[in-house]
């Protein structure tokens, strides 16, 4: 399989485009079933950075009117899954009564799900639900229920569709596994 180098680290590729695009397309189906009797109009809530190559990917696939917006979350911390509480940036609808779905690149330990969750119950929405790409079940403990899931994978590091490595990788249409170092 196809080895690519960012940094300092190496990566196999491990999800080929053509996969992605069919778990993509599954969730988007499964989200027009449970949408297309809705008289609301449905939110798309898409998290920067890393979901963006997913969101596009999901929303052209979705056959009910929809709007589409981005949010950013600022982690008191640096580093990832660090279990601290995040602020949500960009909020310029109100989610009063709505029917928001997140879009969210990966959901790992689900520390940053819970927290944007809490957030969100804030703005007292009519439902919320999350559409993941990834989800690595082997390290998510938490109770919240993850509702569309395109992929699951082990718990590794990925990049690629949008994740990356210290900024690089995002544009890479397939996505790639880090290549453990003894
Ligand atoms: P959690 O809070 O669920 O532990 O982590 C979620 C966030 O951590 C994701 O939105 C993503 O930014 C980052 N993350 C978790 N696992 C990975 C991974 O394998 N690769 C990359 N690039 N980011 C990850
Ligand atoms: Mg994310």
């Amino acid at each position: 399989m196809k080895q690519i180098q960012l940094h300092d680290r190496v990566f196999r590729m491990s999800i080929p485009e053509q996969e992605i695009d069919r778990a993509i397309q599954a969730v988007a189906d499964k989200i027009n079933a449970d949408y297309k009797d809705s008289d609301s109009l449905p939110l798309f809530l898409s998290v920067l950075n890393g979901s963006f190559m997913f969101a596009a990917g999901l929303v052209k696939r979705i056959a009910f009117p929809c709007e589409i917006s981005f949010v950013k979350l600022a982690s008191y911390h640096g580093e990832r899954s660090s279990g601290k509480a995040t602020e949500l940036i960009g909020i310029s609808d109100a989610l009063v009564g709505r029917d928001i779905i997140v879009v969210e690149d990966i959901v790992d330990t689900g520390n940053t799900y819970e927290s944007l969750m809490a957030t969100l119950m804030r703005h007292n929405p009519r439902s919320v639900k999350i559409a993941a790409m990834l989800l690595k079940p082997e390290v998510y403990q938490k109770t919240l229920p993850v509702d569309y899931v395109a992929m699951q994978i082990a718990n590794d590091f990925i990049v690629g569709y949008g994740l990356d490595y210290n900024g690089l990788g995002r544009n890479l249409p397939d996505i790639y596994t880090m290549v453990r170092q003894k």
